[in-house]
């Protein structure tokens, strides 16, 4: 029989977790915004927002060292971070265009050189993904392949039901193994009658074609029209689930340092900056365009999948009103 949770009971699978010294990372008000972030208690998960950064910062934080060094007596000393220490950790209450991210980045993080950072910290947590009953104008997940309730991504799911509380399935072992061990928690039968999912008024795009457009329009004057305004701030890639770039810089002085990964974003006027200062996309219409590329051409030529899940953040976000799902609206009508 199906098990449900009712929303104090929610709230105590939290409380539980952090007295085992889980770390849980989920939906919190700080301040005026709503963000994934630590918990402390239960009763501080906000469900009824999406937060406004994605949920990558769990496995891939905007900064990390990745490893540090020191020179003693004529000796240099490299040490690497210790990964063991880092914290079984359960991210809950993740909308379904969160949740299946960080599976989409798998596959880069472990491709031609396993990133150790980002696949330990996958390794060690668990989602509990939510279904979505509301959505707003930027919402368009149902426009690249995912639904308001999509399963991809989670090991547990919760869906909203009559009545309050959630219908729960486990998705796979890890799932199971956190409902298993919380079992008092969830209970057999009561409603499971599910809320009224989210709509979000979009019609399906034909990721196909709009690659095949990609391909053959490297140099279309439509990148100049959408992009001559982008500001080139990173906020669109900084706020995505699915973007990954990152720069590696060495901090410190003679005696002592560390070399970090910092995100990085392929919007900003130095990305591509050699050292010989040629830049080979020196204006930001060829930054754009590279966003466009990655997401929807290069990633599904080399992975099959795309690099992005519809959550709007970057059309909500974007300063000068960049809006991506208009973008790729012109290129499905183009194709
Ligand atoms: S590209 Fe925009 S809509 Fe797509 S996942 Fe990233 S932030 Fe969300
Ligand atoms: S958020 Fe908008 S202005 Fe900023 S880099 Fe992205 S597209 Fe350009």
């Amino acid at each position: 029989m199906a098990k449900t949770l009712s929303l104090d009971n929610l709230h105590r699978l939290v409380d539980a977790l952090l007295q085992e010294g889980v770390r849980v990372v989920g939906p919190k008000r700080t301040g005026t915004l709503t963000v994934y972030a630590p918990l402390t208690r239960g009763e501080e998960l906000e469900l009824n927002e999406l937060p406004r950064r994605s949920a990558k910062e769990t496995f891939f934080p905007p900064c990390e060292t990745i490893l540090s060094f020191e020179k003693r007596d004529g000796r240099t000393t490299v040490s690497d971070p210790d990964l063991d220490r880092l914290p079984e950790t359960v991210l809950i209450g993740v909308r379904p265009c969160d949740a299946a991210a960080p599976g989409i980045l798998d596959a880069v993080f472990s491709w031609d050189y396993d990133d150790p950072f980002f696949l330990e910290r996958r390794k060690r947590t668990t989602i509990i993904g939510i279904a979505c009953t509301s959505s707003d104008d930027a919402c368009f997940c149902t426009a690249v392949g995912l639904t308001p309730d999509a399963r991809q991504g989670s090991d547990l799911f919760l869906v909203p039901v009559e009545g309050g509380g959630f219908a729960v399935e486990a998705l796979d072992a890890k799932g199971s193994a956190l409902k298993e061990r919380h079992a008092a928690l969830f209970t057999a039968g009561g409603n499971t009658v599910p809320l009224p999912l989210a709509e979000p008024k979009v019609e399906p795009l034909d990721l196909e074609k709009i690659r095949a457009w990609l391909d053959g329009n490297f140099e279309h004057p439509l990148w100049k029209e959408i992009a001559d305004r982008c500001a080139g701030c990173g906020a669109c890639a900084f706020l995505c689930p699915a973007c990954h770039c990152f720069d590696i810089v060495d901090e410190g002085g003679e005696g002592s340092g560390c070399r970090r990964k910092h995100w990085d974003a392929c919007g900003f006027g130095k990305f591509t900056m050699h050292a010989s200062a040629h830049n080979p996309r020196d204006v930001q219409p060829q930054r754009y365009r590279n966003r466009i590329m990655h997401k929807f051409k290069y990633y599904r030529d080399k992975f099959g999948q795309t690099l992005c899940t519809g959550c709007g953040r970057c059309i909500r976000w974007c300063p000068v009103g960049i809006d991506i799902k208009a973008v790729l609206d012109e290129i499905n009508k183009k194709s």
